[in-house]
């Protein structure tokens, strides 16, 4: 009886060790096409400067709309297309997409653009950023790339020749969910970066808990002292945004103010935001 039991439970696990590898072999035949297909989409999240109480800019978060799955989450496909060698030709798509849509906003308003530590190894990343650039004409200063602390893991110093490279087109360089994962001070000294962007999850405890306070006053902190800006990300209550403000962070991201929306409704949340007042009215 046992035996048998056991023979159960471990068909079981065949039959859904299966079905998760189909899933996934389906997800890459799927994920091949929808390049093609325009099954990509941007949406873009209001970053909001806490001193001038306005939008400083929009973060650019990939969508995909699946025609019989719905919209996939970034956090399910990237890692994907990162394995079957198509983030290439797909963060090309997101950084020429978002640099044309970014060019018909108001010339203060920055965009926000997320590259894959993998963009780092096609040697032509540099080039690819000048082309967008050159065909949307966007001005570099107005576009900014958020990296993460996974582009020091391998390839370091090809890696930071490539950051510097970039920098010196006139974009600047942000260094994305600061804290998490191989977070190490010593990345703040491989590279001069522009802005750090606080992790969503030091955010998240921020009214009950004192070592996120901590956290959050530490790395405000540092960006003071390196004249580096620190943005929050994840800010969802307004007990939050009132110790990031009293902590001296100086932008603030997060569903308190907006998701990230499609294009269409970046005017209208320009205009609900733009002026950071009208939040309440
Ligand atoms: P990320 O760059 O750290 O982006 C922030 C994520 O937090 C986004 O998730 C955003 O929708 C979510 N978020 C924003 N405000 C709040 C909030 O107040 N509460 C909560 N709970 N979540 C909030 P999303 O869009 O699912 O993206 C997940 C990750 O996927 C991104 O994290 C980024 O690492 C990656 N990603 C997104 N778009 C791209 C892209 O175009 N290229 C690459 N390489 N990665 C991308
Ligand atoms: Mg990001
Ligand atoms: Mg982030
Ligand atoms: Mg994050």
């Amino acid at each position: 009886r046992a035996k048998q039991d056991g023979r159960g439970v471990h068909r079981f696990f065949e039959r859904e060790m299966d079905h998760q590898a189909q899933q996934r072999r389906e997800m890459e035949t799927d994920l091949r096409r929808a390049l093609a297909h325009g099954e990509f989409e941007l949406h873009y999240q209001p970053v909001v400067d806490i001193a001038s109480e306005s939008i400083s800019g929009f973060e650019a978060l990939l969508r995909w709309r699946h025609p019989d799955k719905g919209m996939i989450s970034p956090a399910e496909f990237i890692p994907v297309a990162e394995d079957i060698g198509l983030i290439g030709p797909l963060g090309e798509w997101v950084l020429r997409e978002g640099c044309k849509e970014a060019a018909n906003w108001p010339s203060e308003v920055r965009i926000a653009i997320n590259l894959s530590p993998l963009q780092f190894r096609s040697r032509n990343l540099v080039q690819v950023v000048v082309s967008a650039l050159a065909n949307s004409g966007l001005p570099p200063k107005r576009l900014e790339l958020e990296i993460t602390e996974s582009v020091f893991l391998a390839e370091t110093e090809a890696n930071i020749a490539i950051l510097h490279q970039l920098r010196e087109l006139g974009v600047s360089i942000s260094l994305d969910d600061f804290g998490t994962g191989y977070s190490s001070l010593s990345y703040l000294r491989s590279f001069p970066f522009d802005k750090i962007k606080i992790d969503r999850s030091f955010v998240k405890d921020l009214a009950k808990r004192s070592d996120c306070v901590a956290i959050v006053r530490a790395i405000s902190g540092l960006g003071r002292s390196l004249n580096i800006t620190t943005t929050a990300e994840g800010v969802e209550t307004t007990d939050q945004l009132d110790w990031l403000r009293a902590e001296g962070c100086n932008e603030v991201q997060g569903f308190l103010f907006s998701a990230a929306r499609p294009a269409a409704e970046i005017e209208q949340l320009l205009l609900r935001f733009g002026a950071w007042e009208s939040r309440a009215a």
